[in-house]
């Protein structure tokens, strides 16, 4: 893969601060949350945190794997913090969001790899924000679909469990998730009358015909919301970008997509898998 390409001009990012931004990042720190905007130098989050919306990372900020695109930190994660979910719930309350999105590190590390304290925090978020929709951005809980029930059953709006990445290069950029097991764990959400919602990058050397493929095989299992954004190299220590894909293939993305059947499809080059959420409930 190329090391250095230029970032072109559509990747350029207008910073916005004010007020909300200020109040969202005070709540955020003064409850000792983690968020995957901070975590994952999000490219968009002068726009989400001044519009009041950030994306909480529960589970800590260390995750137990390491895949080559992903800024978050990888090593033996702290014990999991009891007080959390009501830390979580509280926030959203005071940043009154009709939608929240919460995501975690892996925890591959616990017996239950986490699944109890997902099911405690979305309840938690229910029980003290009950018109606020939830979205929740899972780990693949390695396949085990009794883990992926336990979440279910605490009954969010939206589950989303990112495939990241079409087949051929999944093995290359995640270090222990599988592709099929990705599908299987969306298959279950799908079968359970939640909405399933899928993200990717692009811009890792994936042709246009193994999108289409990803998009058949989601589609296959249930998935109604797809999300698609362009791979931004974090760090040095990531893998480098492979290409920039022009927004006119976005959007050619977007077309096929919706053809195919998707409900709802964001295709843009800063497009992240919680970006515009509120959209989708
Ligand atoms: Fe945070 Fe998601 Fe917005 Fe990025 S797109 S800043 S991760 S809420
Ligand atoms: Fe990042 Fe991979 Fe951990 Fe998810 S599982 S937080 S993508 S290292």
């Amino acid at each position: 893969m190329a090391e250095h390409i230029k970032k072109p001009d559509w990747l350029k990012i207008r910073l916005r601060g004010n007020e909300h931004f200020t109040q969202t990042k005070r709540i955020v720190e003064s409850h000792c949350l983690h968020t995957i905007c901070t975590s994952g130098k999000c490219p968009n989050m002068g726009e989400c945190w001044s519009r009041g919306t950030a994306t909480f990372m529960i589970g800590g900020d260390i995750c137990t794997r390491s895949c080559r695109f992903c800024n978050t930190l990888t090593g033996k994660p702290l014990p999991l913090d009891p007080k959390e979910p009501e830390n979580v719930a509280e926030s959203i309350r005071l940043m009154q969001l009709k939608h929240a999105v919460v995501t975690s590190v892996d925890r591959d590390d616990l017996p239950d790899l986490g699944a109890s304290h997902w099911a405690a925090t979305i309840r938690a978020i229910k029980r003290v924000n009950p018109t606020t929709t939830l979205e929740v951005l899972i780990p693949d809980f390695q396949g085990k679909l009794e883990l992926v029930d336990q979440v279910i059953d605490a009954a969010p709006e939206i589950i989303s469990h990112n495939m990241e990445t079409i087949r051929r290069i999944t093995p290359l950029v995640r270090s222990a998730a599988r592709y099929d097991v990705s599908l299987s764990v969306l298959k279950r959400i799908a079968s359970r009358n939640i909405v399933a919602k899928t993200g990717i990058m692009v811009g890792l050397g994936e042709t246009e015909e193994e999108v289409c493929e990803l998009m058949d095989d989601v589609l296959a299992v249930g998935v109604s919301v797809l999300t698609i954004g362009q791979y931004l190299q974090p760090s040095r220590k990531n893998i480098p970008v492979s290409a920039y894909i022009h927004p006119d293939q976005f959007e050619k993305y977007r077309t096929i997509a919706l053809e195919k059947g998707f409900k709802h499809v964001e295709s843009a080059p800063l497009v992240r898998s919680s970006y515009h959420a509120e959209k989708h409930v």
